[in-house]
């Protein structure tokens, strides 16, 4: 008789389905919705596969800068603002697939968040 303890697959204690990792903490059945955690059950191949970008995201480890750095790269234009008068806006650019029709270019005001679309 072979035990599939070693395969480092989880199965529902009541319908036997095949459980599904939620997060590094607790495993779902997808049948049934019971979870279990997986602390329990987890071993060293499943934790193998759990990403260390999961795992960070699990201990809420945010990544340095990441998010300063994007705002960096977006581009700004001089515009004011139609709801808040700030001065300068991020904006995108998009080609729509007539070309007739041109581009619409999607402005976002750092200062109020309000998005607007010109084009
Ligand atoms: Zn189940
Ligand atoms: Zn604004």
């Amino acid at each position: 008789m072979k035990k599939s303890r070693e395969s480092g697959f989880l199965f529902c204690g009541l319908c036997g389905t095949m459980l599904i990792l939620k997060t590094t903490k607790c495993a779902e059945c997808p049948l049934c919705k019971t979870t279990r955690n997986a602390k329990d059950i987890i071993d060293k191949n499943i934790a193998y596969t759990v990403s260390a970008e999961d795992i960070r995201r699990e201990l809420g480890i945010s990544l340095f800068g990441e998010k300063a750095q994007e705002d960096a790269e977006l581009p700004k234009i001089k515009k004011a603002c139609e709801k808040c008068q700030h001065p300068e806006l991020v904006y995108t650019t998009r080609q729509t697939r007539s070309a007739d029709e041109g581009q619409t270019t999607y402005y976002t005001c750092p200062n109020c968040s309000h998005r607007f679309t010109e084009g």
